[in-house]
């Protein structure tokens, strides 16, 4: 057996908040004996394959663990060997990169887009739209708004940040 790495541990981790116990029992006996088969897991626990299969899925749709198939010449039976996937915190952060890529650009169409208006008190700051309903007027101390100058300033900011992102 061997002994648990930190990223394994983290994997597990992992598991048991997305896959609760039986996850992570299933995901510890994995990394603990190597590339394993339902029948394996199934017999270490003494529970139906189906019932091992059921985890297993819900480890796989969580992206914990990868498969390596084999398929008998003979009777064409399908066999699958399952192992930790070491590569989920790789993909999970170039998700969260890509969801905040995502956000800032929308953050800069929606600047770039809008003109804004701002309370020289600085209480609020709104679209052209908004501020319209409002008569320009400020919602909170009813002075005058003034057009936002700062607007440019922030467009060009996105700008900078995106093209950053978007070169790594
Ligand atoms: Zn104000």
């Amino acid at each position: 057996m061997k002994k648990i790495s930190e990223l394994d541990q983290d994997l597990l981790a992992i598991a048991y908040k997305l896959t609760k116990r039986e996850g992570y029992a299933v995901l510890e006996y994995i990394i603990k004996n190597g590339e394993s088969t339902d029948e394996e897991i199934s017999k270490a626990f003494r529970v139906k394959p189906n019932v091992v299969r059921q985890i297993i899925y819900e480890l796989e749709k969580n992206n914990l663990v990868k498969f390596r198939k084999t398929v008998d010449p003979k009777t064409n039976w399908v066999t699958f060997y399952w192992k930790p996937n070491r590569e989920f915190f790789k993909t999970h952060i170039e998700y969260k990169r890509s969801k905040i890529i995502e956000k800032i650009k929308r953050r800069y169409e929606y600047e770039k887009n809008n003109m804004f208006f701002v309370c020289p008190q600085r209480c609020i700051r709104m679209t052209f739209d908004i501020a319209a309903q409002y008569d320009f007027r400020c919602t909170k101390c009813n002075q005058v708004l003034e057009v936002d100058e700062s607007k440019n300033k922030m467009v060009k900011f996105l700008e900078d940040v995106l093209s950053k992102t978007l070169q790594k």
